[in-house]
């Protein structure tokens, strides 16, 4: 067996670690010069940025162990922090910890078999009912909500979009405008009435829902290559796999007996191909292949949606109250203190996520409107030495209700596929593309034992 995986992003890394860890020969093509993809490393005025600010949260179990298996360690890559929302001056929620009383019921239920872990629902409405920016009866309309999305299992019969299942549910447009929408652009990067209701209700059953460190917020210390892509390829090669930079395939032809790619240094044979590029250059790829009609048209129906980060180097003195905070009714809608998070003191990092009328304005004025709301909302009055906006205008998929995703297994045993987009409980996210890499090698180590 040997398999050719293209593109050296999370999920094209993930299963070249996976199948090499299994002893199989694997190859990794990436088309640019450095790996990472949608979440790499970037280096401006001798500044290591990333592409975009991310956030990791407690329940990525499958990132967080490829980034152990590879060598690197949680508790030192990332600030891990508990779950707080916080829209400066205007709302405020907290994960507590527990009152005594109510931590030592739990801690009996752990002993008596009860429960496994210590559960994070309690504690979820335990913060709900004591947000801050909320009347009495909108905490406790937010906190029947979770109480009656938890009775359902988080599991809707038909989806529908989030607008429309919090207008079910009476949550009134203040609870919306300060909870729900800044959580489900935050989690799903599409606004709430294109959003798919059982997908955000998918990432609330495993962030809030389950153990308590699920819903810890991770921010990295080290750039977004260096964390994983760039120790998985150092493990991938000492695997005897080949990982091969700035090579992007051109072109696949499905064999009897396995695949042919063509790069611009000639075509190679592969038992197998694991195709983990974003979903345009797959469709390119795929679409030459008439048996793979279906998913090229899956992929094609797929709508995008953009996010855009600031990044604005001020004195070293300027900080921000906490390392990461959000805006109510702002451009930026969340901060990031990268002198909190990684010792950049200064540096200041804004993201807008999902569409909107930022899209609307050149560079500049956005990077300007960003460096008037930081005077106004903290009274930062000095002006940033640089600032970078770095626009990913297909950042994710869009993810709306009832979107049929294309499957990791094609039409073609030998051919995978992977990628944030493909078929998954998750949105766009790190997990969801890790998670596809690892379904696409379960796959072919599942063919090798009837090959
Ligand atoms: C600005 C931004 C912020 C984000 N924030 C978060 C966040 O906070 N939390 C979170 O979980 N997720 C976040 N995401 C989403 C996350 O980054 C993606 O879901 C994830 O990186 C997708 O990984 P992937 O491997 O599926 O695809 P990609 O990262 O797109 O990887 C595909 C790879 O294929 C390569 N390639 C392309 N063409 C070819 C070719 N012809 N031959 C060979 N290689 C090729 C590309 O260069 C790329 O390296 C964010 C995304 C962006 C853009």
């Amino acid at each position: 067996m040997n398999v050719a995986v293209i593109g050296g992003g999370y999920a094209g890394m993930a299963a070249a670690v996976a199948l090499a860890g299994r002893g199989i020969t694997v190859t990794v093509f990436e088309s640019a010069q450095q790996l990472g993809g949608r979440a790499r490393g970037v280096t401006y005025q001798d500044t290591q940025l990333d592409n975009g600010q991310h956030l990791m949260l407690g329940c990525y179990h499958q990132t967080l162990r490829m980034i152990e298996q590879v060598g690197g360690n949680i508790e030192q890559d990332f600030l891990r922090l508990p779950l707080q929302l916080d829209l400066h001056g205007e709302f405020s929620l907290k994960a507590p910890r527990l009152p005594a009383p109510l931590h030592l019921i739990e801690q009996l239920a752990i002993r008596v078999g009860w429960q496994k872990t210590p559960s994070n629902s309690l504690v979820m409405l335990v913060a709900l009912l004591t947000a801050q920016g909320l009347s009495f009866s909108e905490r406790l309309n937010a906190a029947r909500f979770m109480l009656t999305m938890r009775s359902m299992n988080f599991r809707l019969a038909n989806d529908i979009n989030v607008t429309e299942l919090l207008a079910q549910h009476g949550q009134d447009a203040e609870l919306t405008q300060k909870l729900w929408e800044p959580l489900c652009i935050a989690a799903l990067n599409t606004p709430i009435h294109k959003a798919s209701a059982q997908v955000l209700l998918n990432v609330l059953r495993d962030a809030l829902n389950r153990s308590r460190a699920d819903s810890d917020m991770l921010l990295p210390r080290i750039d977004f290559t260096a964390l994983f892509p760039q120790r998985a390829a150092n493990y991938v090669k000492l695997h005897g796999g080949k990982v091969c930079i700035a090579c992007g395939v051109e072109a696949l032809r499905p064999l009897e007996d396995g695949m042919e790619i063509t790069t611009a240094s000639g075509t190679t044979r592969f038992s197998h191909v694991i195709c983990a590029a974003p979903p345009a250059v797959a469709a390119k790829l795929l679409r030459p292949i008439a048996a793979l009609a279906e998913t090229v048209a899956q992929i094609d129906s797929l709508e995008h949606q953009p996010i855009y980060t600031v990044y604005l180097q001020y004195p070293a003195h300027v900080t921000l109250p906490n390392a990461m905070l959000g805006l109510h009714q702002r451009y930026s809608q969340w901060l990031f203190d990268k002198g909190r998070i990684s010792g950049q003191h200064g540096l200041l990092a804004a993201v807008i996520s999902a569409e909107g009328i930022h899209q609307e304005l050149p560079q500049e004025e956005l990077a300007q409107k960003v460096i008037a709301e930081l005077r106004e909302e903290f009274g930062v009055a000095e002006q940033p030495a640089w600032f970078k906006v770095i626009a990913e205008k297909r950042a994710t998929f869009c993810c709306s209700p009832n979107l049929h995703r294309p499957l990791q297994q094609t039409a073609l045993p030998r051919l995978l596929l992977a990628g944030d987009y493909t078929a998954g409980d998750y949105p766009a996210t790190l997990e969801s593309a890790v998670l596809s890499g690892l379904k696409c090698a379960d796959v072919v180590i599942m063919q090798r034992g009837i090959m």
